[in-house]
């Protein structure tokens, strides 16, 4: 059940980037202790960068709290498929798990595109878990670029 409740704040996070004007992608992080220890949204217009990914935001986050630069046994949940950048990021910092709702066939890097955790140059995978909250996560982003045409 805390499983539902995690996609539940990256999905508030995802409505939250929306809200900013954001493309509506949520991430939070979660301690083996099951404690939340760092959540975000996209921020890539704000803050002008194309890495502010809502996943390097909150890896950034969790490891600045934390003190270290290794996020091992801890579980990354994002509204969507990590791109290629944010994979990278999520196999660097070791997190032991992935949940992510809907899947990206445009710019996922995990089922799709280049599948970096397949990789044979990818050091560390996390376990995979898709299709959280699939439709809510989708709904959202569909939603976001319907308003913007
Ligand atoms: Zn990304």
């Amino acid at each position: 059940m805390s499983f539902r409740s995690h996609m539940d704040t990256a999905l508030e996070e995802a409505r939250a980037a929306a809200a900013r004007g954001e493309v509506p992608v949520g991430a939070v992080i979660v301690a083996p202790t099951g404690q939340v220890v760092a959540r975000a949204g996209n921020r890539t217009r704000e803050l002008h960068d194309p890495t502010a990914h809502a996943e390097m935001l909150a890896i950034r986050a969790a490891c600045a709290a934390l003190g270290q630069e290794r996020l091992t046994d801890h579980a990354l949940y994002v509204t969507l498929e990590p791109c290629p950048m944010c994979a990278a990021a999520i196999s660097n910092a070791r997190i032991g798990r992935l949940y992510y709702g809907a899947s990206d066939p445009k710019s996922g890097g995990v089922a799709q595109g280049p599948r970096v955790f397949a990789h044979p140059q990818c050091h560390h995978a996390p376990e995979v878990y898709d299709g959280l909250s699939a439709p809510e996560c989708e709904a959202l982003l569909t939603g976001f670029f319907a308003a913007r045409r």
